[in-house]
């Protein structure tokens, strides 16, 4: 944190600091500064700019008493006009720009000539780093001619920039004259490097910046043009979702919608709970908890996470059974404050929400300290987390991947965390179960995954990540992502829940079975076996969770309407086109025998060599020795579940994938065999072994007679 700066109470607005080192001199005042971005003092002041608690802003209470206290405290205080946006310096004709808009991220613009503009992003609030998030707007326009753009200090390198990843842009005449339906990629030579910056620093600055180029050509003089790293998403939009759902009872199953706040963030905004649930089911539920948007740049994971819990709540076939058999509690935007003030990685104190799980504090960290509250609380009243998701957004690899728990090999787990990620592959390509990790890196043990899992023993803790860029097809060409992606990636996540349930309670069924069967025939009871036992960590009978005990109060949606947010583009509502797809019966032996020939193939590893030049290669060198080493280790060595020999009963449904069906069938081809190769056997056995068998039997029988006599 900048200057070991610390709020001292919870409830008082959050204090702002800027850093401004690097703007000093840097040009040797040779070209203007044009444009100085919005700064405001504190969260009360950014709040007061942002929303009037009107339908098009998210709600905000102003009549929190420490406020009162607060304007109270500044009222002989001399006010200082702050500068913001266009300076004096600015020359006629040149662009002009904003960001002082929700989630709006431009700290200075340098003109190196009306064509050629450099400009610089705000670190993170209270810090002096992780600058990767812009959103800006430009109107002023005097010709068509391409206009070059430098954004020259981004803090952390990006694959993906390389490999043709593009700014993306909202112009309002393209949309008004229905050629674009809102953000898309823009811009011509794109670059992406090592930033100029980096040779004006001082020779001993520890700093190292990279710098994105692109030329942007207006359509239009009249034209106004929003440009951000990718789609924005910002806390009023979220809210308009919610609020679009509670009015839609043709889609959506209204009365399973529960809305609530999870509590307050640091600057005192009401964090939206969504319970979804059927509340008229009889059956014991368990809990299942999705987060969304610790890292404010990663709109993807917001979008994700949209597409999951609208989906949850729709009325078709699979989502109802999802909310009759588990309780839903969704939070989609755990960092509120860090989207609105337009940070990119920290909440307003400066800290990373997802690397203080271990030891969350009320007062700098409250958002992370909430969820770990509510999970605590629901364990304490008995009810079971069946599964916690957390949904990120990644800037350096394509695609959709998790991070899970990391067992070792000889560990039941090893391949029951597998298996979800495995099934979604299976479903479809934007996910890559190859991509996917199961390892413990010391560099995120305090992350939402890894405490959920380690201390309070959810064994289903995923983080989704999800590229900002793209994904790889089946011919393994690059596809960039639309919305309608990121909604198909969530239904398919929901549809593999439904599916990883339904096997697990095939399984326990199957169990009980085989148990009664023991009994029977031995009359005496039957010793557990390695899966019930590993079962029994998601029993049927759970509680069903005391949505009272959690203190929630109601949001008020009703406001006055003025218009300030609305000036911003956001992505309109899509519908959800829900994917008719028949269910394919399949059970866990099948899919870990798939995750065994994977494991076999090395295709695994693959996963956890590749990745970028970022961060994710300083985790990848931190990988425990224990996973390096099982690479290695032979999958025969590995005691396993015995095979069933339930394969021939008939499969009556459709088969998905076609890779995975023909994968399917050998699988199931080498089990016939087996089992017709082991009846054989049988039929062969000796004969003169069965004598002797016959013989101790009687042998035993005579000696417990003779006891008995003894004893009489
Ligand atoms: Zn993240």
């Amino acid at each position: 944190m900048l200057l070991g700066w610390r709020p001292k109470f919870i409830k008082t607005p959050i204090l702002l600091y800027y850093n401004d080192e690097l703007y000093i001199d840097l040009y040797k005042k040779s070209y203007p500064i044009i444009y100085q971005g919005y700064r405001p003092k504190d969260s009360f002041a950014f709040h007061s700019e942002l929303t009037d608690n009107s339908s098009d802003c998210y709600p905000f209470d102003f009549t929190d008493k420490s406020l009162t206290a607060y304007a109270f405290l500044n009222k002989n205080k001399p006010i200082h006009s702050e500068l913001v946006g266009m300076t004096k310096e600015a020359p006629v004709g040149c662009l002009h720009f904003d960001s002082k808009f929700e989630s709006g991220n431009l700290d200075q613009v340098v003109m190196l000539n009306p064509y050629e503009y450099d400009l610089y992003m705000c670190p993170d609030t209270n810090t002096g780093s992780h600058m990767h998030w812009f959103y800006f707007s430009i109107t002023g326009f005097t010709s068509l001619q391409p206009i070059k753009f430098n954004i020259v200090n981004i803090s952390r390198n990006s694959p993906l920039f390389k490999a043709g990843m593009k700014p993306k842009g909202y112009s309002f005449i393209k949309v008004e004259r229905g050629e674009s339906s809102g953000w898309e990629y823009i811009g011509e030579n794109v670059t992406f490097g090592p930033s100029k910056l980096n040779k004006l620093l001082d020779p001993g600055s520890k700093k190292y910046f990279f710098m994105l180029s692109f030329e942007y050509q207006p359509i239009c003089v009249d034209d106004k043009v929003w440009i951000a790293t990718t789609s924005p998403y910002t806390f009023t939009r979220l809210w308009k979702v919610i609020r679009c759902m509670k009015n839609d009872d043709s889609l959506y199953h209204t009365s399973h919608l529960k809305l609530s706040t999870l509590g307050k963030s640091l600057s005192l905004i009401d964090i939206p709970l969504l319970t979804i649930t059927n509340p008229h089911s009889k059956l014991k539920k368990k809990v299942i908890i999705a987060i969304g948007r610790v890292h404010p740049s990663e709109t993807v994971g917001s979008w994700v996470i949209e597409g999951f819990f609208r989906f949850i709540l729709t009325r078709c076939q699979e989502a109802r059974k999802l909310r009759d058999k588990f309780i839903f509690k969704i939070i989609p935007m755990c960092n509120p404050d860090g989207v609105i003030i337009g940070n990119s990685r920290t909440g307003l104190s400066g800290d990373d929400l997802n690397r203080c799980y271990l030891n969350p504090s009320e007062k700098f960290n409250p958002e992370s300290k909430l969820i770990k509250d509510l999970v605590e609380k629901l364990t304490e009243s008995g009810s079971k987390v069946y599964m916690f998701l957390d949904f990120h957004g990644h800037f350096c690899k394509k695609g959709s991947f998790m991070y899970g728990p990391s067992y070792p090999l000889h560990d039941l787990n090893y391949f029951q965390t597998r298996i979800i990620p495995k099934l979604l592959s299976e479903r479809t390509c934007i996910f890559r179960y190859h991509s996917s990790r199961f390892i413990m890196e010391r560099s995120k043990k305090s992350t939402a995954r890894m405490v959920m899992w380690k201390e309070l023993g959810i064994i289903n803790a995923y983080t989704l990540e999800t590229s900002y860029f793209g994904y790889l097809n089946k011919d393994r060409e690059t596809m960039v992502f639309c919305i309608e992606d990121f909604y198909t990636l969530a239904e398919k996540l929901a549809k593999t829940i439904y599916e990883f349930y339904f096997m697990q309670k095939q399984e326990r069924l199957f169990h009980k079975q085989k148990a009664k069967e023991r009994s029977l025939k031995k009359q005496r009871p039957t010793p557990k076996t390695r899966e019930s036992r590993n079962y029994e960590n998601t029993p049927v009978n759970d509680m069903e969770s005391d949505e009272s005990s959690f203190g929630n109060q109601p949001f008020s949606l009703d406001a006055q309407s003025t218009n300030i947010a609305s000036k911003v583009p956001s992505e309109m509502i899509l519908p959800l086109n829900i994917i008719k797809e028949e269910f394919i019966e399949r059970n866990f032996e099948e899919v870990i025998q798939m995750i065994k020939q994977d494991c076999s193939e090395g295709e695994e590893s693959e996963s956890q060599g590749s990745g970028s030049e970022s961060d994710e290669i300083k985790e990848v060198i931190e990988l425990p020795p224990l996973d390096k080493s099982r690479r290695n280790i032979s999958i025969q060595e590995v005691e396993m579940p015995k095979i069933r020999d339930e394969f021939n009963k008939p499969k009556k449904k459709l088969v998905l994938n076609e890779k995975f069906a023909k994968r399917l069938e050998k699988i199931r081809e080498k089990k016939r065999m087996n089992k017709l190769r082991k009846d054989k056997e049988k039929s062969n056995f000796p004969s003169i072994i069965q004598k002797a068998m016959t013989n101790s039997k009687l042998k035993e029988l005579e000696k417990k007679e003779e006891t008995n006599k003894m004893c009489n």
